[in-house]
């Protein structure tokens, strides 16, 4: 039999939203390799493999790329079977492509399994439909943060009509509000910021995009956290505000005004 990898998607952070897959991926598991960003409560699956962290948080000291496709190799020649677990999807913002690749290149088989992204869960923990008929015919999930410098075209975002997802952005607010609106969106869209989405400690700040990045501040945004942007919304900060935060569990929601 051929050397096996699962790339694993943990999803955003409550373990309930694994996938039947990922368990099943995880109570076969003998090496589970673990981002930082993946809830160590989903190890309870597989409480006799090896765990290995292989981390990376954005500006922090963090394992080399190579460092981990060489674990990743080793174990997996070994016979072991290998479960690499990152945090959401694997394949949105999360290398699972390039780690596949690397792999199927040494010959080693490799299964991807979906894990659901912090964009969608964040969304959804909000009550804000990413699609809504005759609000958004669409979404798009972009990151604010590249390792190139290269720039993204945000009239063209701007200008979409369809939702938007900023992903790793926290630290690039002020950038994403300018083009925005130097883009042609309007200021007074409404923005959710949501932190460690799904998470028992998850935070919520509404605002738009003119005020988002002091409404950041004020409220003192900190990584993890997804921004969806759009005219969609507004469904969730009206419903919650209309049945209150407490209606919520988990949600501490904090209005500011732009
Ligand atoms: N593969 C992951 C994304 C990894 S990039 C996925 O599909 O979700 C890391 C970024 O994901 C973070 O900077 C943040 O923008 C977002 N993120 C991951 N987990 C999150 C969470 N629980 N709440 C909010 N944002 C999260």
């Amino acid at each position: 039999m051929n050397a096996k990898v699962w790339l694993v998607g943990a999803g955003p952070g409550d373990p309930e939203l694994l996938t039947l897959k990922a368990v099943r991926a995880l109570r076969s598991a003998e090496v589970v390799m673990i981002d930082s960003l993946v809830n160590p409560a989903v190890l309870e699956h597989c409480p006799s493999a090896k765990v290995i962290a292989v981390g990376k948080r954005g500006g922090c000291r963090s394992t080399p790329q190579a460092f981990i496709h060489r674990l990743m190799l080793r174990y997996a020649r070994q016979g072991k079977c290998v479960v690499r677990l990152k945090g959401g999807d694997p394949c949105i913002f999360g290398r699972g492509s390039e780690e596949a690749e690397w792999l199927r290149d040494r010959g080693v088989d490799v299964e991807l399994v979906n894990g659901i992204t912090a964009g969608l869960a964040g969304a959804t923990q909000c009550d804000i439909p990413l699609t809504l008929r005759g609000v958004a015919r669409g979404v798009t999930l972009v990151t604010a943060h590249t390792e190139d410098d290269s720039t993204l075209n945000w009239q063209a975002l701007a200008q979409s009509g369809t939702t938007l997802v900023v992903y790793m952005g926290v630290a690039k607010l002020d950038e994403v509000r300018r083009e925005l609106l130097a883009g042609g969106m309007a200021g007074d869209t409404p923005v959710a910021m949501i932190e460690n989405a799904s998470l028992p400690q998850q935070r919520v700040c509404f605002s738009d995009v003119s005020g988002m990045q002091a409404a950041a501040l004020a409220f003192d945004l900190k990584a993890p956290a997804v921004m969806v942007i759009g005219e969609v919304v507004a469904q969730g900060s009206q419903r919650l505000g209309r049945e209150g935060v407490e209606a919520v569990v988990g949600l501490g929601t904090q209005w500011l005004s732009a």
